[in-house]
Order: structure tokens, then C-alpha cells, then sequence
């Protein structure tokens, strides 16, 4: 008997591991489609509570057995995800926040939806002419929800996302007077904000305001402009608080090209009474 060499082995037809075990099994009189008796048939599945049954093992074209990390692909992308949130800054109450999970109860709700999800899903084109977004109304009304779900699909399509507080900035730009070693200079926090894919720039308007706020803003906001960086506002103000608070050099670049959305219904934390189910993009193309 002559032991055929490597090579010509490879000539071979490739027989299924699967195909293979199922005609034994016809052969020996058993049903070839009851995978019960035939534990060692691949794929082999596991089962997540939450999300059913997934392979963890395969059989590659050369009928070779693959075995998968035992988890469920799902949640281990909700975990990636996660993380990304949170090199984000998200806060941890909106980390699981998304478009699925906003409940809509008064038209506005559908308009404010529409337009988030439209600057998530077209954020490339968005991003190109340094569109911005401001979400600003009455507190408890989805806004972080919102600028949470667009951070989800912004960061799943692979850019980096920082969200901070008026406050935060202008803390970490007062930082830098204070001299030390290795603190950075006041242009190097200005670049780090300026250098960021998306910067949600959170409670704007709920410091006091004054000229020196308002002036680290602007740089901040300002640096952003001219690099056509988009940049999303969140404040519990009205058009006019938020302009104010900006002000209007500020307030005019973030609308120059982009949009406004006003939530003014009543917070969803005060009960379902709602005054008013407007939404209105106010400004720019969006
Ligand atoms: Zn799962």
C-alpha cells in the first residue's frame, strides 16, 4: 500500500465534517437530520438570555473546525460600545441611550428624532461643512438623550466624540494660568477641544455668564468654526438665553451652518401634561 504524499492528498475532494457525520449516521439507519445524536456536529451554538443562540464554533471551506470566543457577539458589542461611551465622557445616566429607546409622545418629539437622527446618520457629509446642532428648551425634555444617541452611531462610525460642560471648559482653560509643571498652555486645552471629531458641549448657560466665560468659549467654539468642526449645544435656556450666554459671535457660527431644535414641552420628569409640541428647526439647511 502505497501512503499517498501531502500533495496529492490536497487534490481531494473536501468532504463537510457535517456532510460526513450525516451519512455515518445514514449509513447506520439513523435519521442523517437529528443533530442529538451527533454531539460533536458543528456549527455548535450557546445561548445568551437576551439575545438567543449564537455559533460558537464553525467549519471552514477546508472543512477545518474553527472555535469562536464563547460570547455572544451582541453583547460583546454592546461592551465595546460602552466603552466608547465612556472615553467619551457620556454621562453614565445616557449611556444607554439610543433613537430605539426615545419615547415619543407629543409631535415635537418626532420632529427633534428626525433631525438627530439625520445628523447621526449623515454625520460625514455633516461633518465636511462644520454643521453644528443646538438642542436647547425646557429641562427633562430628551436632549441629552438625543446627543447621546447621535454619540452612539458617531462613535460606531469610527470618530472621537468628547462630551464636557460650558463649566468644564472653562475650568480646564482657567487651569492653565496657574503655573506648574507640565501644565499645558491655554492654546494646547483651546487645540484639544478644537481637535475633537464631535464636541457636545453640554448645560450651557448654567454658570453665571460673565465676559470671561463667554470669551473661552468663543475660543473654544471659534477654533471649531474655522476647522469646520461640528459642535452640538446642549442647554436648558431658550434661543434668546442661549445666544445670549454665547454670545452673538458665537451664536451666529454655531447657526451659520447648522440647525436650532427647541424642545418646548413640558418636562417628562414633571408628568405627561404637555403645553406645547412644537420642535422647530429654526436655522440653517438641516
Ligand atoms: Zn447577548
Amino acid at each position: 500500500m502505497t501512503i499517498p504524499k501531502k500533495s496529492e492528498s490536497k487534490d481531494q475532494p473536501l468532504v463537510h465534517a457535517g456532510d460526513a457525520a450525516g451519512d455515518l449516521l445514514a449509513r447506520w439507519g439513523f435519521d442523517p437530520n437529528n443533530v442529538a445524536i451527533l454531539p460533536d456536529r458543528h456549527p455548535q451554538y450557546r445561548e445568551c438570555a437576551r439575545h438567543g443562540r449564537y455559533p460558537i464554533s464553525m467549519v471552514d471551506d477546508r472543512d477545518v473546525i474553527r472555535y469562536m470566543s464563547p460570547v455572544c457577539p451582541v453583547c460583546a458589542a454592546e461592551q465595546a460600545s460602552r466603552r466608547l461611551m465612556e472615553s467619551a465622557a457620556i454621562p453614565k445616566r445616557y449611556i444607554d441611550c439610543g433613537f430605539d429607546n426615545y419615547v415619543i409622545e407629543v409631535p415635537g418629539q418626532q420632529t427633534a428624532l428626525d433631525v438627530c437622527r439625520d445628523y447621526a446618520d449623515h454625520f460625514e457629509e455633516h461633518a465636511r461643512k462644520g454643521y453644528c446642532l443646538i438642542l436647547c428648551g425646557n429641562p427633562g425634555t430628551g436632549k441629552n438623550h438625543l446627543a447621546s444617541a447621535i454619540a452612539h452611531v458617531v462613535l460606531a462610525k469610527g470618530h472621537s466624540v468628547l462630551q464636557v460642560t460650558a463649566y468644564d471648559i472653562i475650568a480646564r482653560i482657567r487651569q492653565t494660568w496657574q503655573r506648574g509643571i507640565g501644565n499645558s498652555t491655554e492654546l494646547e486645552v483651546i487645540r484639544g477641544f478644537a481637535e475633537v471629531g464631535l464636541l457636545i458641549i453640554d448645560e450651557v448657560g448654567k454658570t453665571f455668564g460673565s465676559d470671561g466665560e463667554r470669551v473661552h468659549l468663543f475660543e473654544v467654539i471659534d477654533h471649531r468654526y474655522r476647522d469646520l468642526k461640528p459642535t452640538l449645544i446642549l442647554s436648558n435656556e431658550s434661543i434668546g438665553g442661549v445666544e445670549k450666554y454665547l454670545g452673538p459671535a458665537a451664536f451666529d457660527r454655531l447657526c451659520q451652518n447648522g440647525g436650532l431644535l427647541l424642545f418646548d414641552w413640558q418636562s417628562h420628569r414633571r408628568g405627561r401634561e404637555y403645553k406645547s409640541d412644537t420642535a422647530a428647526c429654526l436655522r440653517g439647511e438641516l
